[in-house]
């Protein structure tokens, strides 16, 4: 049995309705973030357990890139944010994963890494239904075709 925490929510995406999903890639799961202490920040949740990107082979790493582009497209679309944060750290969570993190000029930190406020973030937690609501505006702005 994996313990892998990103493991698991792959599984419970693949269970079925989600609130937090955006949208299923062939091989990524577009969420919602738990919180939104930056309005629109989304997770690309890559689908098997893989701990780095250079052990994906090259037609893995071009997918799961155009996968992670047409996400923030979606998001900046939506957002209309100054500029995008992509984090793909994996120290907590080994498993491939990206941070889509949109930063605004209202943020007094912007020039900053974008965890600097991580102890801020439980207080924007959302709920299931707001998860759903700013998913589906996020879909809608999808490049999928
Ligand atoms: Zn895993």
């Amino acid at each position: 049995m994996c313990d892998c925490a990103i493991c698991h929510r792959v599984e419970q995406l693949q269970k079925g309705a989600n609130p937090a999903l955006i949208y299923e890639f062939p091989h990524s799961f577009f969420i919602m973030g738990d919180h939104q202490y930056y309005s629109g920040y989304c997770l690309l949740l890559y689908k098997q357990h893989v701990r780095e990107l250079h052990e994906l082979n090259t037609e893995l790493q071009t997918a799961l890139h155009r996968e992670l582009m047409q996400a923030t497209s979606a998001i900046v679309k939506t957002f209309s944010p100054w500029k995008i944060n992509h984090c793909c750290l994996g120290n907590t969570d080994e498993h491939v994963h990206w941070h889509i993190i949109p930063r605004y000029l209202s943020d007094p930190d912007y020039r900053k890494h974008p965890w600097l406020h991580a102890d801020e973030f439980s207080a924007h937690f959302i709920d299931d239904a707001r998860k759903a609501e700013i998913a589906a505006l996020i879909k809608v702005n999808l490049p999928i075709k």
